[in-house]
């Protein structure tokens, strides 16, 4: 590594990736850190990509109120008056903080402090409740604290590794990686996917199990008592370990085999082979993530986990744990700090010993004396009038939220909204009263936790642009002019760091596993030094890898609670009006709202659209094929998708991506179609079962748009734009009497005596291209007869010409060459270009597995993200050997 070469952490999944950086001409280098535990030098798409996103085009630049610039003193002083006078004229519950898994521990700790020591509310709330706040309770309830027994090793340790409710090839792309590369090396090794969906994870699995949704409780409750009939209790662990267990048996006692499997409408002997699986495998980890977490009853479902794991004392032992996958880089350090509305900092709860040991460390004027609003409550509680000032840091609720439209009215209808971000244009921030502009990542300099309770540095190689400053200086700022200067005193990240890890370590004394004392005291030079370290940190006896080994839990009995569950449906039933399942999730290669994500070509190349995946039945049942549209409805909200047929797809279920917003589609937001139904415990909402009724999408006409320049000013029922190396791509449909006008044309065209044009009126279809000086600047296709547009590939490389050849131009108003060309087809691998179709010669040429694609067209042989896929189009379309007759 030279001089030269930063090492940071990348800032999306939980995963926590090492990321080394180092210029590269007028760009920058990301590379995997192979020297980082938790990616060993590998990345997925998404952190490949990182280089791609550092642009300033969307930036927040400087701190603006009703629109207008105004410097930080005005914007501060601003921020800080309205808090004040809110809360002294309706209390400090009628202000609240709404923060986010992206801000850095530091950030967190600061936000979290003025809240809830100095302003005395505990409503601060964070978006990691919709990611693993379920995962947060279940483990408080089974093991006494929030921690995650195990480390990543763990699953390349394992001989049975079951994911639960879990894509985790799309959405922990490296974790996944490792526990391929593990499987290939470890013939003994065994992977069962539970999951409705067949998702490119299953593509790994020996055994997938496609439940009925909302049914994992059930199994794992059979698969307890499956463990107590056939002798696959370890009674000694429970004895010695486990309180409540005499209880929790009880309630699972006979649940048949076939009660369960119909229960989950499953084959009897699929359930049979996994439960027979798990008794016979010590070594067992499982991974459980949003399938699991993003439910009415995830707790109890979470615990349902647990449960088995205890009671075969399955625990931070060597390849043998539960393992709860955080969807966030940061939603751990969030925990850590207190960031969830329920929680004090450092791992503390609002008991009177707590608050008064907290509030005596911040020597805390007005401490809150007990929990705030969660997520949906608050944002209620916003459109209810009750909360007068809101704070929305680096995160995007108007998208994110169940019930998106009616979050979007509260903001719309609250007195004093301010949005610190990094993006100038979110779905959120355009209710803010006060934008203030925040250090991106490569900006920001601070600590973040992953999945395994490692913390990473994130440092800084970027100058802060315009007037951008870290989190931690702006919400000291306001603290400060508060009048709350000596508690918020900072100069720096490692002054926070400090303070947070003091108060881990303050009045402990073995009572609170997560204890950074040791980070403690830290100069400047050590904590930028910092190197990846778990906590707890090691000592001389343990290397803190793992917890729990020993069979002690932080309770007061020491002993770790199973707990009796009685599964419940989901919240909300299908019916005859709304009988779709809506499960919703991440893609590949798209991150949270795509406000960065959305930046790269590369990474909308897999998938540009927002869609809903159906299983073959049910597109034939409701007269619908793959590249419709299709419009899903119920008592929330609507949203308009392209229709995509997935095999893998439960019939009755269907999938839409979480990642669209208003920025790049019409009506692609699905959180619009989300009930705010929460779990009762952990107040997360329902994410993954929502009724829904699709219906076909008639549109009069359809079309597109390619353009150098982004296409502005939309106004057609269906649409989204789509980011492209050369050009612009905006899809487009609309109904009678919506046809674009000219003045839409001439936005996307230029002038008309500039144009190629073809007008058929009779047939109702319209061509055109503008060309300067032979070079292809934009082409609009529009038809009443969707077929009859051209694949969007070949006329998208025209954009790549210096000039067109007369050839080119020939074939223009076609949108085909005039000499045929072949397709490549949909894009697979993003980091070489691979297309589909190009793969499907490969195959059927001979190449027979992922390394010889790799070899004959480099496909897979990056990031590694489009494998699975890679497996999947193997096995579709490999010629069967013929046997000789
Ligand atoms: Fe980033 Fe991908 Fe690693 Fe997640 S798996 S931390 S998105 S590089």
């Amino acid at each position: 590594m030279n001089a030269a070469t930063l090492r940071t952490t990348c800032p999306y999944c939980g995963v926590g990736c090492g990321i080394l950086v180092s210029r590269e001409g007028e760009g920058w280098n990301v590379r995997g850190d192979p020297e980082h535990p938790a990616n060993l030098g590998r990345l997925c798409s998404k952190g490949a990509a990182l280089g791609e996103t550092l642009g300033l085009e969307d930036r927040l630049l400087h701190p603006e109120i009703g629109g207008r610039q105004v410097n930080w003193d005005t914007a501060l002083d601003t921020v800080a008056r309205r808090f004040s006078q809110v809360i002294e004229e309706d209390g400090p519950d009628a202000v609240a903080f709404y923060v986010s898994g992206q801000l850095l521990t530091e950030d967190y700790y600061v936000a979290n402090k003025l809240m809830k020591g100095f302003i005395g509310s505990a409503n601060i709330d964070t978006n990691s409740r919709l990611c693993m706040a379920s995962a947060v309770a279940g483990h408080k309830r089974a093991f006494g604290a929030d921690a995650v027994p195990g480390c990543y090793e763990d699953i390349e340790l394992a001989d049975l590794v079951v994911l639960v409710g879990s894509n985790a090839a799309w959405t922990h792309p490296v974790l996944f990686q490792r526990l391929s590369a593990a499987k290939r090396a470890r013939a003994q090794m065994r992977v069962v996917v539970i999951d409705p969906r067949r998702t490119a994870t299953a593509e790994l699995a020996d055994l997938h199990l496609p439940l009925a949704p909302g049914t994992d409780a059930w199994l794992f409750n059979g698969l307890l008592d499956h463990l107590r009939r056939e002798g696959g209790v370890d009674w000694g662990y429970l004895e010695a370990h486990v309180a409540g267990f005499g209880e929790a048996l009880a309630a699972v006692e006979g649940l048949s085999l076939p009660a369960v499997a119909a229960a989950c409408d499953l084959p009897e002997a699929d359930v049979a082979r996994f439960f027979r699986w798990f008794a016979a495998t010590p070594r067992t980890v499982t991974l459980f993530s949003q399938g699991i977490n993003q439910s009415s009853s995830g707790v109890d479902k979470v615990n349902s986990i647990l449960n088995v794991h205890l009671a075969t004392g399955r625990v931070g032992r060597p390849g043998a744990s539960p393992f709860s996958l955080t969807g966030q880089p940061n939603a751990m350090g969030g925990r850590e700090v207190g960031g969830l509305a329920n929680q004090l900092a450092a791992h503390m709860d609002f008991t009177p010993e707590h608050i008064e040991r907290v509030g005596r460390h911040w020597n805390a004027p007005r401490m809150a004396q007990g929990p705030g609003l969660k997520a949906v409550d608050l944002f209620r509680a916003v459109r209810a009038g009750r909360i007068k000032a809101l704070w929305i840091m680096a995160t995007n609720p108007a998208v994110s939220l169940p019930e998106a439209d009616a979050v979007a009215e509260a903001l719309a209808g609250c007195p004093f909204v301010v949005v610190s971000d990094v993006t100038r244009r979110t779905d959120t921030a355009r209710h803010a009263h006060v934008l203030l502009p925040a250090a991106a990542w490569g900006e920001k300099d601070g600590t973040v936790t992953n999945s395994e309770r490692r913390i990473s540095r994130q440092r800084v190689f970027l100058p802060l642009p315009g007037e951008a400053r870290p989190d931690w200086w702006i919400v000291a700022g306001v603290a400060r002019r508060m009048g709350f200067g000596a508690g918020f005193d900072y100069r720096g990240p490692a002054d926070i760091f400090r303070e947070h890890a003091r108060l881990s370590a303050f009045e402990n004394g073995g009572t609170r596993l997560f204890d950074l004392g040791p980070l403690a005291g830290l100069d400047a030079a050590a904590y930028d030094r910092l190197e990846p370290v778990q906590w707890p940190p090691a000592t001389a006896e343990d290397d803190g890898a793992r917890l729990f080994a020993d069979g002690r839990y932080p309770t007061p009995t020491g002993k770790a609670h199973m707990l009796p569950i009685l599964p419940r449906p989901p919240a909300r039933r299908v019916d005859m009006a709304h009988p779709f399942v809506l499960n919703t999730g991440r893609i590949r290669d798209q991150w949270h709202t795509m406000t960065r994500t959305g930046k790269t070509a590369r990474l909308l190349a897999h998938i540009g659209e927002p869609y809903v995946e159906m299983h073959p039945h049910d597109l034939a049942v409701h007269g619908l094929s793959p590249g419709d549209l299709a419009r899903l409805t119920n008592a929330s909200g609507e949203a308009l998708v392209r229709v995509l047929e997935g095999t893998g797809q439960r019939p009755g279920s269907v999938f839409v991506p979480m990642h669209w917003n208003a920025q790049y589609t019409a009506r692609g937001r699905i959180g619009a179609l989300i009930d705010a139904v929460t779990d009762p415990l952990s107040g997360q909402p329902e994410f993954k079962h929502a009724p829904v009724a699709v219906a076909a999408y008639a549109a009069d006409w359809q079309g597109f748009v390619l353009s150098r320049q982004a296409p502005e000013g939309i106004d057609s029922p269906y649409w989204t734009r789509i980011r492209g190396h050369a050009c612009w791509r905006l899809e487009l449909a609309g109904n009678r009497g919506q046809w674009p006008t000219e003045e839409n044309l001439t936005h996307w065209l230029g002038e008309r005596q500039d144009r190629i044009e073809l007008r058929d009126p009779a047939v109702g279809r319209y061509r055109a291209a503008h060309l300067r000086d032979g070079r292809l600047q934009a082409v609009v296709f529009l038809d009443r007869q969707p077929n009859a547009l051209p694949p969007r590939r070949w006329l998208v490389s025209l954009f790549e010409r210096e000039r067109l050849s007369e050839a080119e131009r020939a074939g223009l108003l076609l949108g085909r060459p005039a000499q045929t060309e072949t397709d490549v087809g949909r894009i697979v691998c993003v980091c070489h270009g691979v297309g589909e179709q190009t793969l499907a010669t490969a195959i059927a040429r001979g190449a027979d597995s992922v390394e010889a694609l790799g070899l004959a067209l480099k496909a897979g042989t990056c990031c590694g993200s489009c494998i699975p896929e890679l497996r999947a189009l193997l096995a579709r379309e490999r010629v069967p050997e013929t046997t000789a007759a």
